[in-house]
């Protein structure tokens, strides 16, 4: 019942395995989600603009994918990298089958990064085109080309296509998509050192989108899903695409999260399922508790929650709140696409502060992280795992793909956890660098290698401080140069200035050296005790 193979000493999925297309079968992503829509296309809408009440109907969908693709079959070759930068937006997904459709690798970067974060990006993944908006496009190198999205130009590439494009529609049908193809270009720093380019393949996409369609079936009426998590992480670059195999519309939030403005959009469009990141959890939480949840809230079925720890407290407060809301979690990586654990309805109170069990296609197993002897069910070691979505590897960096994934294609998440008898995991720490801040991604090399470019600093160190807002701050230990001055607000308006708002510094000690093991790896764990110590006696 736990799903684990005493043999191979590997935990499998035990629900249904979904049938996936021969992976030699020319398919993009496009073409593999768009070959659910029935004919003629449903009538309730794909997407719904959360400001403007604007929706998207499914056979305007297909005809903006249909134009979009077409026109920039003529700028975009097969393989070129197309970077996004920009707010969400129903436009988004538009653009991102498109360029799928046409064999393009799509890009997507948070828009609020610095010029500074965006040229590091371009370095990885050397895009031959942007899109962008004008509160973004401003942080691009002059030499990278852009289309604007919130311009008439490209409303116009929305357009129905008129005769004159037979020409490229022949040329559409020549462009063939193979599943092992590059699909999208994602950034994250993996277990240690900067940020890299995560290759996902369209296979990887596919296998990633079929679980969620084998659960859809069983659903009578479609769900009208919310999407807060951002378009540019894996998991809103999924949803948002998923949602029309799922037969489900997605409501878009264009602005900035605020949670009244969620609780009221979900009375506006009765939204079923609502999956969040914890820091949105906590303030939802919060506005109920206050006793402010004067919206209807009857439509809302299922809340979910992943991209970092969510303390067991905080369950047990939404569940005291929202008690016909079924509770969800989910556990993934954007090296695995999707997640590859999940709770599904009821599952999720039956093993509080669980992420579930291992969705369909995935194996794991734990392993000692010391030794590297794979351990049997309840005990606690690094989790790996394995499957059909794992990240083809890093772009332009075979090193860091082969220390992350094995020869026998595990992938070494870095997070510990241990399986109970039922299958269920829990993950319970991290050993990797990453500090996770409202559920976006924080390389503390990246932090370390900025803050000792400044002249007045010999040595640096950032590790992760607890945070009830945030999940986990950066904070950092700085060794100072003999003789200068620089104070704390200096180091914090130096990083501030060079990287996004969620990467700021939150605190700095000042120290006479940085501790270290004997190959010179910072002990990050005894710089966070450090930190509590002094932060506890204040
Ligand atoms: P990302 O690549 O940005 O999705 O970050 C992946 C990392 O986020 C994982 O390796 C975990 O450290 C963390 N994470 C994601 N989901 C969870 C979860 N449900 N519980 C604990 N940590 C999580």
């Amino acid at each position: 019942k736990s799903g684990f193979c005493a043999e191979t000493k590997t935990f499998h999925g035990l629900r249904p395995t979904v049938p996936l297309p021969s992976p030699s079968l020319p398919l993009s992503f496009t073409s593999f989600t768009f070959s659910f829509l029935p004919s003629p296309p449903h009538s309730h809408p794909a997407y719904i603009d959360a400001s403007t009440g604007h929706a998207l109907s499914f056979p305007d969908l297909l005809s903006q994918v249909h134009s979009l693709s077409t026109h920039l079959l003529s700028r975009v070759s097969k393989g070129d990298v197309v970077l996004v930068l920009s707010p969400p937006g129903v436009d988004i997904p538009v653009l991102y089958f498109a360029l799928l459709s046409i064999g393009a690798v799509v890009s997507p970067a948070n828009p609020v990064s610095t010029s500074h974060e965006i040229s590091h990006f371009i370095s990885i993944s050397k895009p031959s085109l942007a899109f962008a908006t004008s509160s973004t496009s401003g942080k691009l190198p002059p030499e990278l080309p852009f289309i604007l999205l919130n311009s008439p130009d490209f409303r116009s590439l929305l357009e129905p296509l008129q005769n004159d494009y037979i020409g490229e529609l022949n040329m559409k049908a020549n462009r063939v998509v193979q599943q092992s193809d590059a699909a999208a270009i994602l950034y994250s720093s993996g277990t240690t050192g900067r940020v890299k380019g995560v290759v996902l393949t369209h296979r990887n996409l596919i296998a990633s989108l079929a679980p969620f369609v084998a659960a859809a079936r069983t659903r009578t009426t479609p769900a009208v899903l919310m999407m807060t998590i951002p378009l540019f992480h894996v998991y809103g670059f999924l949803f948002v695409l998923k949602t029309v195999a799922t037969r489900e519309t997605a409501v878009v939030q264009t602005e900035r999260f605020d949670a009244r403005r969620t609780l009221r959009a979900v009375e506006q469009f009765r939204v079923t399922n609502l999956p969040l990141a914890p820091p949105a959890l906590l303030a939802l939480v919060r506005i109920a508790e206050e006793g402010g949840l004067e919206w209807d809230m009857s439509s809302l079925q299922v809340v979910s929650c992943g991209g970092a720890p969510i303390g067991n407290d905080l369950i047990h407060r939404f569940l005291r709140v929202f008690p016909n809301v079924w509770f969800g979690q989910g556990y993934g990586l954007t090296e695995s696409t999707s997640g590859c654990f999940r709770t599904d309805g009821q599952e999720g109170t039956n093993y509080i502060g669980s992420v579930g069990r291992l969705v369909a296609g995935f194996e794991a197993k734990i392993v000692d992280p010391v030794t590297g002897v794979v351990l049997p069910p309840s005990s606690q070691g690094e989790i790996w795992i394995k499957g059909q979505q794992i990240m083809k590897g890093y772009a332009g960096d075979d090193k860091s793909t082969c220390e992350i994934i094995d020869h026998q294609g595990w992938l070494k998440t870095g997070d510990v956890g241990f399986f109970n008898g039922d299958g269920f995991l829990f993950v319970v720490d991290r050993l990797k660098e990453l500090i996770k801040c409202r559920g976006y991604q924080v390389p503390p090399a990246e932090l370390e290698d900025l803050l000792q470019t400044h002249r007045d600093i010999i040595e640096a160190a950032v590790v992760p401080y607890p945070n009830e807002e945030a999940g986990q701050v950066p904070i950092a230990f700085i060794v100072r140069r003999p003789g200068r001055d620089l104070n704390e607000n200096q180091i914090k308006k130096f990083i501030s200035e060079k990287v996004a708002p969620y990467k700021r510094i939150h605190h700095v000690f000042f120290v006479d050296s940085i501790p270290k093991n004997h190959a010179g790896k910072i002990l990050r764990r005894k710089l966070g005790e450090l930190a509590s110590l002094h932060m506890t006696s204040r």
